[in-house]
């Protein structure tokens, strides 16, 4: 058996290879290392799979964040919502552009930000939510959007999880995370659901003027070479991680497919035990399964089935072990223990095992023989 790993981004690699050796030879030989044509065709063919107007690659996920940020207006002093359980990039750039970030608490069941508890949270300095497609499932964005459309906030989606999941509207249609709010952002780093072989990320636009402001700003404030009309930053997508994106984009429904067989191995063989909850699914959205994410019950050690599995050679990881408003740099005085209570239990309670495109059957027969083991 090979070992295993959480993500197999080798064993991916190698099914693939000759197209992306050829891929990145092209751009070699090319030469048009920045903004090349790649880059461009990468963009359209994502916005046109996404079902976005307009695709602005960039530097990585979190330049993505603070670009759309940047292009909504946000003046420092705003405020903005965001869920507490979820990667520190969000909070961050919110903090980074002199806004406050405004903590809410997620849902018990799919883990996404608690849509009932935003309207509380809102007051006159509040101009956006950012809600997380967290683990690869979409938050409730119906929920999200009638709130935001109610005190004209604008929304954006932090989908750096999410890519290629499907959201079912009320009315039966059928859109793509990242699509729904104002923008969507998303992030290219090697083990996210469409990685690439280095740093990448990308803003989801829907609307043309704000593309253009997006664009604009990620290319240093400049609508016309030299002129800068807005301050901006240098983030790019650079042509090789292109190349190698059009290849992979092609293959993400595939990706998605082979993460949800294995998501539904994990539920056949656990769903059934009372020591762990699988995975709630929101009705409303298919899960990419960036990550399959247990909620272990009081009763387990968390550290000591981390270690059991390590012993045996299963990875495991906890994603996220502290709430951002607990994190040093976040910490907001008046927060003490007891005031997010779902994510306090949520980091204190969750394990992901590996899920990846490369599991073999073997491998996950052998990792629910020793998540079971544990469990006793
Ligand atoms: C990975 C990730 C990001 C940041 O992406 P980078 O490309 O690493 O900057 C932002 N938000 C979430 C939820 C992520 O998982």
């Amino acid at each position: 058996m090979k070992p295993i790993q959480m993500v197999d981004l080798k064993g991916q690699y190698h099914a693939i290879k000759a197209e992306v050796d050829q891929a990145i030879e092209n751009v070699l030989e090319s030469s048009a290392f920045i903004n090349g044509p790649e880059v461009k065709a990468f963009a359209e063919e994502m916005a046109a799979y996404t079902g976005s107007t307009k695709v602005i690659p960039c530097a990585n996920g979190t330049d993505a964040l603070q670009i759309a940020m940047m292009a909504l207006g946000f003046k420092p002093g705003d405020e903005i919502i965001v869920p507490t359980f979820t990667y520190v990039a969000t909070a961050e750039v919110i903090a980074l552009l002199g806004l406050t970030p405004v903590f809410v608490d997620v849902c018990p069941k799919t883990f996404n930000i608690e849509v009932s508890q935003i309207q509380d949270k809102i007051t006159e300095r509040t101009v956006g939510i950012v809600p997380v497609h967290l683990f690869g499932q979409a938050a409730n964005m119906e929920g999200v959007m009638e709130v935001a459309n109610k005190h004209n906030l604008r929304v954006i989606e932090d989908n750096a999880q999410a890519i290629g999941a499907r959201i079912t509207k009320a009315d039966g249609t059928v859109t793509q995370t990242g699509t729904v709010g104002d923008v969507g952002t998303t992030s290219f780093f090697p083990s996210k659901n469409l990685g690439c072989y280095g740093d990448g990320g990308a803003i989801q636009v829907q609307d043309e003027a704000l593309a253009e402001e997006c664009r604009v700003i990620a290319n240093h404030g400049q609508r016309k070479k030299y002129y800068h009309s807005v301050i901006g930053c240098n983030s790019r997508l650079d042509s090789v991680q292109a190349a190698i994106l059009r290849v992979k984009l092609r293959k993400l429904d595939e990706y998605s497919g082979a993460r949800q067989q294995v998501a539904a191995k994990y539920d056949e063989a656990l769903g059934g035990n009372s020591l762990v909850t699988i995975p709630a699914r929101n009705p409303r959205s298919t899960h990419v399964f960036h990550q399959y994410t247990l909620k272990l019950d009081t009763s387990i050690n968390r550290d000591e089935m981390k270690a059991f599995l390590g012993e045996h050679k299963v990875p495991s990881m906890v994603y996220y072990p502290v709430p951002l408003h607990m994190q040093e740099a976040f910490r907001q005085p008046e927060f003490t223990e007891g005031d997010f209570p779902v994510t306090e239990a949520l980091c204190k309670q969750v394990l992901s095992l590996p899920v990846h495109t490369e599991m073999e059957e073997e491998q996950q027969a052998y990792i629910i023989e020793k998540v079971l083991e544990f469990l006793g």
